[in-house]
């Protein structure tokens, strides 16, 4: 999927989704969770100029909507994912429990795309390799909104997590292959 990116806006130092989003092409493919053998941790893509066209056009929604700089992957521990943005569902990609989790800025964000109509899901990695678990959780989260309660917003993303957590994670049945150049 190709999303208008924000003029201003760079990865910086994240490489989060060179870690976490699976890839399996004829030229590189790396299991969920592997970081790309291409990638200079901190850095970025060392093989920039002849990357693979799913590279050139994958971007998670910080780099598309306006999200403060909290939001950034490596620094808040969630990417904004794109896919299933055309059907109008959000899903937040919990990389690991971070204070971010709990900010008044999450809060009031995901408030807004609930009350706009947006589905929003949770989804959290298991280990290397394996497929993500993910639910829509919508209706879980609305009562702490419609009550203005970040408090028991908070819980009930964490107690959300926590069923994620007891998923039955599934191979994705990709095998490292780096082919690039
Ligand atoms: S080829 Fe570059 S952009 Fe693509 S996953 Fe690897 S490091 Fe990231
Ligand atoms: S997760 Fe987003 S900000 Fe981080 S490297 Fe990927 S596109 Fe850039």
């Amino acid at each position: 999927m190709s999303l208008p990116l924000l003029p201003d806006r760079t990865c910086g130092g994240c490489v989060e989704c060179c870690r976490v989003i699976p890839l399996d092409l004829p030229e590189l493919a790396k299991p969920t969770g592997e970081l790309c053998a291409y990638c200079v941790d901190g850095a970025g893509c060392s093989v920039h100029a002849v990357r693979p066209d799913t590279c050139r056009i994958w971007f998670c929604l910080w780099r598309v909507i306006e999200l403060d700089e909290a939001w950034r992957p490596d620094r808040s521990g969630v990417i904004v994912r794109p896919d299933g943005i055309e059907d109008g569902i959000i899903t937040l990609y919990v990389l690991r429990r971070s204070d971010f989790l709990a900010s008044v800025d999450l809060f009031v964000t995901v408030a807004g795309w609930i009350a706009e109509g947006i589905e929003v899901a949770l989804s959290i990695p298991g280990p290397v390799g394996t497929y993500p678990a993910r639910a829509v959780v919508t209706d879980w989260l609305r009562p702490a909104i419609e009550d203005g309660d970040p408090q028991d917003f908070v819980t009930r993303v964490i107690r959300s997590l926590d069923t994620l957590a007891e998923h039955d994670f599934q191979p994705d049945g990709v095998t490292a292959r780096y082919a690039v150049v």
